[in-house]
C-alpha cells in the first residue's frame, strides 16, 4: 500500500516531534514513522537540560587533553571500547582535527544563538500548549572538588564571558547556600543563569499528543528500512508496513541516522554515543537546581519526585547494554560531592540512550548533498533537547522554501562527507 504526505519525518524522538509540530504550524500535512515508540530513543532518559551555558562544543581541547586521559578506563566518564572500526577511527581523527580554539571560537556565537533561541521556543510551546512537562529556570551550578578542575571551570567561564553568556564562577560558601546537601570536598563552582531543565520524556510526548491533534499521523512500530531515490530526489521511504510517498523528507532518526544516510550513499559522520541514566527518589530538602558534578560529568537533575543522575560518553557502537561498573561509577561520583548515598535511594529507572554524535559537536541541519528534497535533522549530541525546538522550527522554515532564522553553513549535513 502506498500512503502520500506532505512532510514524511523518520524518527519520533524530540527532533522529529519538534520538526512535526513546526510544519504543522506552517501548514504542510505530516506523517511521522517511528521504529518503536515516539520519544524512547536517545529523548526518554536524558537530563532534560536546556543549556545555553554549553555552547562550548564536545570537539574542544579541553575535552581532547581529558579525553585521553580518560580514554580506556572503564570507569571514566568518556570511555571507547576497543575494537576495530575503521568509521570510528575515522570520528576520532575527525574530533582531534576540530578540537582546536580557531574552530571552538567559531563554533560557539552558532551553538549560542541557537540554544537562546530554543530557550524561547521552550517558552512559547510550554505555556502556548499547556504542556505540563515539569519546567523549570533555575540555571545550572556546577561543582568541583578539585582545584585543577575548578581552575578549567575558570577558563570555561571566562570563554562563556567574553561571547555574552550568563556565568559566574562562585565559592563554596554561596554553593552551600544554594545547595546545603554539597560535601565539605566542594572547593567552588560555576553558575549559569540562563540554562533550565525539564522532563524530556514528558516533554516529547505531550508535544507528540499535539501534534496528533494537530493532523499528524505517527506510525510506530514501523521501522523505515530504505529510502529509494531517483533524480536526485527521494521518491518514497519503504517500511515493514508498506511505502510512504512525500514531497519532503526529514532524516530526524538520532544515532540511527547514519546507517540509513549511508544506504543514501551519504556520509554523516554521526557516532553512537552511549550514556546512562539512573532515577531515584528525590531525597528530603534537595533543592530545584540541576547540578553538574564537574570532574566526574555527571548531571543531577530533579524532577519533582525525583532526583536523575546522567553521564558517561561511551564509544562503543549500537551495543545498548548497561554496564553495571560505569554505573555504578555514576552513583560513587555522587557520593564525592553530596552528603547522600544514591545507592540507599529507591531506584526507579536504570536507562541507556545514544547520543548522536558529529566529530566537530555541531548538529547537521539542512539539506542532504544531492537530494533536492531530503532534510537531515540530527548529529545533536548532548543538545537534542536543548535545540529541539528550534531544529523543529528550521526544518520546517527549509521544507516550505521560508528563509532560515540562522546562518546554516557551519551545520551543513554533508561537512563529513
Ligand atoms: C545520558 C544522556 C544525557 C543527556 N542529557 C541531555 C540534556 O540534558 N540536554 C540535551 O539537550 N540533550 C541531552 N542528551 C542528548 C539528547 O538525549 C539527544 O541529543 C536527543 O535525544 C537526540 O534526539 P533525536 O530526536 O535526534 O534522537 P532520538 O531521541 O534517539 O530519536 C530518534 C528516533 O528515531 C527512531 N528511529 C531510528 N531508526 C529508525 C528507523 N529506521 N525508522 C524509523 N524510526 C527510527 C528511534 O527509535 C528514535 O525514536 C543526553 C543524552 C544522554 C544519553
Amino acid at each position: 500500500m502506498v500512503k502520500k504526505t506532505d512532510v514524511l519525518i523518520v524518527g519520533g524522538g524530540v527532533i522529529g516531534i519538534a520538526s512535526a509540530y513546526y510544519l504543522l504550524k506552517a501548514g504542510a500535512s505530516v506523517t511521522i514513522v517511528e521504529k518503536s515508540e515516539v520519544g524512547l530513543g536517545s529523548s526518554h532518559g536524558n537530563a532534560g537540560w536546556i543549556v545555553p551555558s554549553y555552547s562550548i562544543p564536545l570537539a574542544s581541547p579541553h575535552a581532547l587533553s581529558n579525553g585521553l586521559k580518560w580514554l580506556l578506563d572503564p570507569e571514566s566518564p568518556f570511555y571507547i571500547k576497543p575494537r576495530f572500526s575503521l568509521d570510528m577511527a575515522t570520528w576520532l581523527w575527525k574530533f582531534r582535527a576540530a578540537s582546536n580554539k580557531s574552530r571552538v571560537r567559531k563554533a560557539i556565537p552558532i551553538l549560542r544563538d541557537l540554544n537562546r533561541a530554543s530557550l524561547l521556543l521552550f517558552d512559547e510551546i510550554i505555556a502556548g500548549e499547556h504542556l505540563d512537562c515539569h519546567y523549570q529556570r533555575h540555571g545550572v551550578l556546577t561543582l568541583f572538588i578539585s582545584k585543577g578542575d575548578l581552575r578549567a571551570g575558570e577558563e570555561e567561564a571566562s570563554l562563556l564571558q567574553k561571547f555574552g553568556l550568563d556565568v559566574e564562577v562562585i565559592g563554596a560558601h554561596e554553593i552551600q547556600g544554594k545547595v546545603p546537601t554539597t560535601s565539605s570536598a566542594v572547593v567552588g563552582g560555576m553558575y549559569s543563569s540562563e540554562d533550565a531543565h525539564l522532563n524530556p520524556a514528558r516533554f516529547v510526548g505531550g508535544l507528540a499528543g499535539k501534534v496528533q491533534e494537530m493532523g499528524a499521523k505517527i506510525v510506530t512500530d514501523d521501522p523505515v528500512i530504505g529510502l529509494d531515490a531517483g533524480g536526485g530526489k527521494v521518491m518514497s521511504a519503504q517500511t515493514r508496513s508498506g511505502r510512504f510517498q512525500a514531497d519532503v523528507f526529514v532524516l530526524a532518526a538520532g544515532a540511527w541516522s547514519e546507517p540509513i544516510a549511508r544506504r543514501l550513499g551519504l556520509r554523516l559522520g554521526i557516532q553512537p554515543a552511549k550514556g546512562y541514566s539512573i532515577t531515584v527518589e528525590r531525597p528530603q530538602g534537595f533543592p530545584e537546581l540541576p547540578l553538574m558534578l564537574g570532574g566526574s560529568k555527571v548531571a543531577v537533575t530533579p524532577l519533582e519526585g525525583m532526583l536523575r543522575f546522567a553521564g558517561t560518553l561511551e564509544l562503543s557502537g549500537f551495543d545498548m547494554n548497561i554496564n553495571r561498573k560505569r554505573v555504578g561509577a555514576i552513583l560513587s561520583a555522587v557520593e564525592k560531592y553530596l552528603r547522600f548515598h544514591p545507592s540507599e535511594l529507591p531506584i526507579l529507572e536504570r536507562w541507556a540512550g545514544l547520543r548522536p554524535c558529529t566529530p566537530d559537536g555541531l548538529p547537521s541541519v539542512g539539506w542532504a548533498r544531492g537530494f533536492s528534497n531530503l532534510i537531515v535533522a540530527s548529529g545533536h549530541c548532548m543538545l537534542g533537547v536543548s535545540l529541539g525546538p528550534v531544529t523543529g522550527k528550521l526544518v520546517a522554515q527549509l521544507a516550505t522554501g521560508a528563509t532560515p532564522d540562522f546562518d546554516l553553513s557551519l551545520l551543513n549535513p554533508g561537512r563529513f562527507s
